[in-house]
This record gives C-alpha cells, sequence and structure tokens, in this order.
C-alpha cells in the first residue's frame, strides 16, 4: 500500500483492510470484488490483485505457512528481489540485501554511480554495493535504517546533507554534486490516446456499468464503457446499438477531459445516451465478462 501513497493516506485503508482479511487464508479465499474495493482509492489496483495471487500461492504452495527464504519468497506475484528481501531481514531477520527506490538514491549518490537505476548496467553495480554494505548482524536496523536514510535525510531534492551520517565518506556530497545522483530517466513523450466514454441511462435512472478485463488500464474493475474513439459523433447512436446491444436516444456529448496515466495520456470524451422503451440496464454477465444487457 505505501508505494506511490503516503503513511497518512495509508494508515485508515490498512486498518479496514486487516480487520475484513486479518491472515493469507481469508485474503486468498475472499471474493476479488471484495478485495479491490477494500483498495479503491489506492490506486494501481494490479498491486490488489497480486497481493490476493500471492495469498493464494501461499495457500497452494506453501501450505499455508508464509515462506521465510527470498526464493520463495520470490516466486509469490508482486515479490521481486528487494522487496523478499527485506520481508527476510524484517519479518524474520536473516541478512538479505535490499535495494528499494530510497535506498537506491543513497547509495547512487555515496558512491557516485552515474546513470539512471532503471538501466539494468546502473542497477547491477547499485545491487553491488547493496550487498557489499549489507551487515551480518543487526540485519532488521540496518534495513530499516538504509531506507529511512533515503526517505527522510537522503530525500529526491535538496537532501539534509548537513544530519546525514554518512557525509563524511559520500562522493556526491564531496563533489558538491548531490543533484545529479541518480540520473534521470531518458524523457520520452508519452504517447497520446483517444476514447469514447458511454453514460447509458434507463428509464430507471441506472447507469450502465462494464467490468473490465482483469488485466491492463483499471484492471478487472467496473468503469462506464467505451467505444472505439473511430466512430464519429453522429455514429455513437448505432455504435452503442450495436455494442451494448440497447436501442438509445440521440448522444448528448459532455466536455471531455483528460487523464495521464504512467505511460499514456488518454483524452475521454463522455456522451451521455438514455435508453429508450422499456429496456432497462440489468448487472448480468454479458460480452467479455462486463455488465449489461437488454430485457
Ligand atoms: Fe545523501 Fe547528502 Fe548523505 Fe550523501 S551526504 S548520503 S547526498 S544526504
Amino acid at each position: 500500500m505505501l508505494q506511490q501513497t503516503q503513511v497518512a493516506t495509508v494508515i485508515p485503508y490498512y486498518k479496514a483492510f486487516m480487520e475484513r482479511f486479518p491472515d493469507v487464508q481469508s485474503l486468498a479465499k475472499a471474493p476479488v470484488d471484495d478485495v479491490l474495493s477494500h483498495w479503491s482509492g489506492l490506486g494501481y489496483y494490479a498491486r490488489a490483485r497480486n497481493l490476493q495471487k500471492a495469498a493464494q500461492s501461499v495457500m497452494d504452495n506453501f501450505g499455508g505457512v508464509f515462506p521465510d527464504t527470498q526464493e520463495e519468497l520470490e516466486t509469490l506475484i508482486g515479490i521481486g528481489r528487494s522487496t523478499a528481501a527485506a520481508i527476510v531481514a524484517q519479518a524474520f531477520g536473516k541478512r538479505a540485501a535490499i535495494l528499494d527506490g530510497n535506498v537506491k538514491r543513497v547509495l547512487a549518490r555515496y558512491h557516485a554511480v552515474p546513470g539512471w537505476p532503471g538501466q539494468t548496467s546502473v542497477l547491477k553495480q547499485l545491487w553491488v554495493h547493496a550487498e557489499a554494505h549489507t551487515p551480518n548482524e543487526r540485519i532488521r536496523d540496518y534495513t530499516q535504517g538504509i531506507m529511512d536514510m533515503g526517505a527522510m535525510v537522503c530525500t529526491r531534492s535538496r537532501p539534509a546533507c548537513s544530519d546525514c551520517p554518512l557525509q563524511k565518506g559520500c562522493a556526491a556530497y564531496a563533489r558538491d554534486e548531490t543533484s545529479l545522483y541518480p540520473g534521470s530517466k531518458p524523457k520520452k513523450a508519452k504517447p497520446e490516446k483517444t476514447t469514447w466514454m458511454v453514460i447509458l441511462e434507463d428509464h430507471e435512472g441506472r447507469i450502465l456499468l462494464e467490468r473490465r478485463p482483469p488485466s491492463g488500464i483499471w484492471g478487472g474493475l467496473w468503469s462506464l464503457p467505451e467505444l472505439d474513439p473511430a466512430y464519429g459523433a453522429d455514429e455513437l447512436q448505432e455504435a452503442c446499438e450495436q455494442n451494448l446491444g440497447f436501442d438509445c436516444t440521440e448522444p448528448e456529448l459532455i466536455s471531455g477531459f483528460r487523464h495521464t496515466f504512467s505511460h499514456y495520456h488518454l483524452h475521454i470524451q463522455p456522451a451521455r445516451l438514455g435508453v429508450t422503451g422499456q429496456n432497462t440496464v440489468r448487472m448480468m454477465p454479458s460480452r467479455n465478462g462486463c455488465t449489461g444487457t437488454r430485457h
């Protein structure tokens, strides 16, 4: 939950989530909608789905007992090398090197490692440093300490070098080049995409929602149906009838807006249509596991 989200925001979500899913068993067997609804508002829903898949894997492959080795943990979906190491170190007190975003920043500056950590060659160097610094004793303290260093002292902008216990050996500080490390991701213009989003309302005021495919943007969530942007506004009524299976009124276009994802911009053009006659929007599976059918 804490990836890309602040602690203060996460606390109420965490409490509600733990109350509903207090152990691996209850998370593994819960309906996925229940898991997603407890994640709603945190974004990056793939993490919630992965968490549940990992719980199911613990039940199926580890007899319901949470694995305690880095190797086994890395077999769980959503758990990579650094996360597995952090669990092994902090939960089980075993030596394992971590390298999350904060630690990458500390090590890149301390050793003046040039380049963007997303590049394999840079990452490799950082892992070598991470392994070398990881102690045999007090692994929990070291792991928490190095993460906190990155989060609170060696911050992204304006690191607190004057208060930093690593200042003496820090190469970036010695060169007065802290702002150069770690290197930035090479800039690439985000592609622009467009879509129609249909607000289809029946005579009882109910709005049609579709369940999205499990992977991809907003995977597995309920959303307004989308239509191919290649349809012109004058083709929308027919497109709705053909694609969604309802007889519809003429569309009313509502102001569009742009939503930005990590890898593209999506221009959303909403269109409101009414269902004609006695057709009603019912929550039933139809195309692609979506809802909405004519009755
Ligand atoms: Fe980061 Fe400054 Fe400490 Fe170096 S001296 S590790 S740049 S906070």
